[in-house]
């Protein structure tokens, strides 16, 4: 079944229907989801979220958005939380350059980066990690920490080109692919989707954002994912059910999903 590594279910964009379409999942070929925390906010949501549904389970961090409101309580919050069995990774965390272009938020956002990062490693959990606009940054951060025997992690929503692809493979992390494999204008990806093994890669939709086409623009949910599945497939010439059981298994295996043949 898929595995959508990476989704934002406590977003607003879900209020009228989160209910129903997190029960919906399951009898629609979505085995698993982990819902990512972002907002500082979201920490308080992630818990009662992954209570509910055996499927659906969690990654606690703060996006590099809000790196400014990040405290020593936000951090410790995260700590207590990451010790719940349904919160597999530490995430989203990481630079986002394109939005905040002072030095001095580029140098608060490496700070809590690596903050989160030293979270994973001793809690021995994966991490999740954004990058936009901060390619070299990101690549220098986590090069350190995996240097120093950390666990494992997924580069979230890859953006960049085969150069930097083929350093994060070399150290033996994934590459989360979604929507904008499907774009016209994603080629940049595409290449990355061709050279990448598919040992390496994991699906996500990051919703409610990155619809895949024919969708693109409206709010995107686990349900489309198999558009990214087939193009995935297209690319590598293969078929979707090939890559929908490989990308669960590399899923499986990098969050290490208790019993995860039972859901
Ligand atoms: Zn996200």
């Amino acid at each position: 079944m898929i595995f959508d590594t990476h989704a934002h279910y406590d977003d607003q964009a879900f209020e009228e229907d989160r209910d129903s379409l997190l029960a919906s999942l399951p009898q629609n070929g979505i085995g698993n989801v982990v819902n990512v925390c972002a907002s500082v906010r979201s920490l308080q949501r992630i818990i009662p979220m992954t209570e509910k549904y055996p499927h659906v389970w969690g990654a606690a961090g703060v996006h590099p958005d809000y790196a400014d409101e990040m405290t020593e309580d936000t951090l410790s919050e995260i700590r207590r939380i990451s010790h719940n069995e349904k919160i597999l990774a530490i995430g989203e965390i990481g630079l986002d350059y394109y939005w905040h272009k002072e030095e001095s938020e580029h140098l608060r956002q490496q700070e809590m980066f690596r903050a989160q990062m030293d979270i994973a490693r001793e809690e021995k959990l994966p991490f999740m990690i954004h990058s936009r606009n901060a390619a070299d940054d990101t690549l220098r951060i986590v090069k350190e920490y995996v240097k120093d025997g950390m666990f494992g992690g997924i580069l979230h929503c890859y953006s960049y080109g085969q150069e930097h692809a083929r350093e994060y493979l070399g150290m033996g992390l994934m590459l989360g692919i979604g929507g904008v494999v499907t774009f016209k204008n994603g080629r940049k990806l595409k290449e990355v989707v061709q050279m990448a093994p598919l040992a390496q890669l994991v699906l996500e939709t990051d919703c409610p954002y990155l619809s895949p086409e024919p969708y693109r623009g409206k709010r995107n949910s686990s349900l489309n994912l198999h558009y990214v599945a087939a193009a995935i497939a297209e690319l590598k010439g293969i078929s979707e059910e090939e890559v929908i059981r490989v990308t669960e298994e590399n899923a499986f295996r990098l969050l290490g999903i208790p019993n995860a043949k039972a859901f």
